[in-house]
This record gives C-alpha cells, structure tokens and sequence, in this order.
C-alpha cells in the first residue's frame, strides 16, 4: 500500500528517496503536491511525465523557510520580500528571478522561479529531514481537480508512489500566485491568499490579462472540467431548477450551501455561502466523488465573491466552461 501514516520512520524514508531523485506525493496546507528535488533535472523532468503536464507549465518550488528560498533564487523585485514576511508559512507563491540552484525544468524555459513556503508540518519535515528545495506541482494527473485528499493522489498516481497522509488539506486550494513580469507586482492566479489581503501589502495589483501570451503559463491550460457537465446556478435560481430537475429522469448531483435549503441523497451540502473557506477546503473533494458517482449532471451553487469566494468562483467557472 502506497499511502503511508508520516511518522519519523516514513519522514525519513521520503527525504532518503527524494534525495536519490525519487518522486513523492506530501500534504501541504493547499492540495497534495508531487514533490522532486528541484535541483536534479531528471527528477524535475519525471513529475512532468507522471501528471502528463506540459513540458512549458514550470512548477513551484517549495523551500523551508523565507531565507532557503532566496538562497536559491536570484534578487527580489521590490514588494516581494513583504509578502513573503507576512504570508510565508502559507498559501502564497511569489515569481521571482531564477538562479542556477534550480534545475531549468522548473522554470520550463523562463527566467524566473516560483516559490513557496508551505505550512503543512508533514511538508516541512521532509523538507528539513531532506536538506532539499522540492519542486511540486498538485498530485493530480493534469485535467484533474487537485487532490485535497491521500486518497485522491492515489487515485491519480497510482499504488507505485510513496503518499504521506496529512488529512485533508486545511484550504483546499491552490496557492495565490503573485509575479512581476512587467515591474508590477501582478495576480497571476487567484488562490488560498484573498486579493484585498495581499493588495493591503504591495497595494493594487495589476491582472494577468487572460488572452494575449500568458503571464503564468498555466493560465493557457483547461483546468479541471468534469466529466459530467457542470452548471453553476445562482442561489435564486436553484430551487426552481430543482423543481425541474426532480421531474426528469436524469441524475442530478447537486453542491450547495446550508442556506439553500435542498437536501437528499443527491445533495451535499458543502457548506454556508458565507464561509467561502469552508468551500476551499470541501470544493474538490466533492466534485471528484460527485464526478464518480455516475450522474448526467453536476449543479453547483455560485457563492459570493468575497474573500476566498472569488478564487472558489474562478475555479468553478473554469469547470463549467468546456
Ligand atoms: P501548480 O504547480 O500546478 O500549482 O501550478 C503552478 C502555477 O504557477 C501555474 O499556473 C504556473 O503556470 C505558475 N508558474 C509557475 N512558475 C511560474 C513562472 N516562472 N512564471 C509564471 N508563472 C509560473
Ligand atoms: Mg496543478
């Protein structure tokens, strides 16, 4: 069995074997990442090849502390260094200059470097029992939603690979990512840190603009889309699509908030449409047991976009247009 409990014996074992260019799968506090030494080359070049990433989709790299990831990057733009110091441990990666430290498959091609301190404790001891920088993209195979849960990576990856099991992940999604390709401190993808949160930092932050090259190049890729087709439907207009919904004989799963009131064997209830946290956290693991459970049809309820519910929002529409 390839998913393991992460005692000192397993932290171990995982350091040992990444340390000798071996993959492995580790929770962090956003979704479960597939980690490699990120100064092997080979061992960069080999998470690629077990998601099916595109070869031009760099990874973030993930360090032990603020002072680990400037040791193996280039010279900060201004700005980065705050948000490093207030969000770092946390879900907030930062695109700087890259240095030689780490291996070019994690930049595929650029000049700069994204970087992460995660928060998860499993994630830090293997980082510090490893002495490494470890690139890690989600533990999903590429088209898939990140994994929030051991299970769903192994789903994914399969019984080969070591997995650690940390829980589920406390926010579920993926990490904000802040980069300066023009000078500007500019959202490259919206994520576990709120917009207003880091703009109260390095102030207004310009957008990526979706269309012309991509900023982040993951910005070019269809993101997770179900297998089943997905709706997001106002909380207005939910009801009376239930109402539809319960006269045909198709199978609807239905995500919704507590406040919507729908209950029953197709419905989770994800939870309030004011805790957009808790939506984070629950999103994924609910779409991919939604998209197991052989429906026609998946209804997710929109939720406000504030805080985390914009990123939540962005994540669902990316999902419902295929
Ligand atoms: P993942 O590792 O799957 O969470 O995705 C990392 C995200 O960061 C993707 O959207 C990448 O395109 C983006 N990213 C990683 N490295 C860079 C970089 N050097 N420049 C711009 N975006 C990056
Ligand atoms: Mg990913």
């Amino acid at each position: 069995m390839s998913v393991r409990v992460p005692d000192s014996a397993t932290v171990a074992e995982a350091a040992k074997f990444l340390g000798s260019g071996g993959l492995v799968v580790l929770p962090t506090e956003t979704v479960y990442g597939l980690a490699a030494d990120a100064a092997n080359e080979m061992a960069v070049r080999s998470i690629f090849i077990a998601k099916g990433r595109p070869s031009d989709n760099p990874v973030i790299v993930h360090c032990r502390d603020l002072a680990h990831a400037q040791a193996v990057s280039g010279l900060w733009p201004p700005g980065a260094l705050e948000l490093a110091k207030r969000f770092w441990p946390g879900p907030l990666t930062l695109v700087v200059p890259r240095s030689n430290v780490t291996a070019p498959a994690c930049s595929a091609g650029l000049d700069t470097v994204a970087l992460r301190v995660p928060a998860h404790t499993v994630f830090q001891q293997v980082l510090r029992a490893s002495g490494l920088a470890l690139a890690a993209p989600s533990a999903n195979v590429s088209g898939r939603p990140s994994p929030t849960r051991a299970a769903d990576a192994a789903a994914d990856l399969g019984d080969s690979i070591l997995i650690l099991d940390g829980g589920p992940c406390a926010v579920g999604l993926e990490s904000s990512v802040v980069g300066w390709p023009d000078g500007r401190p500019t959202l490259l993808r919206q994520g576990g840190v709120p917009v207003r949160d880091l703009e109260a930092i390095v102030g207004p932050l310009a957008n990526a603009a979706p269309g012309d090259r991509p900023l982040a190049p993951g910005m070019k890729y269809r993101h997770y889309a179900p297998a089943t087709p997905l709706r997001v439907v106002a909380a207005a207009a939910l009801r009376s699509l239930w109402e539809v919904e319960r006269r045909r004989s198709t199978r609807t799963a239905w995500l919704v908030s507590t406040e919507s009131g729908l209950r029953g064997p197709d419905v989770t209830v994800i939870a309030s449409r004011h805790d957009a946290a808790g939506w984070a956290r629950r999103l994924f693991a609910a779409l991919r047991d939604a998209d197991a459970g052989g429906y026609d049809t998946l209804v997710v309820e929109a939720i406000p976009e504030a805080g985390l519910g914009a990123a939540v929002m962005e994540r669902l529409r990316k999902a419902a247009s295929s």
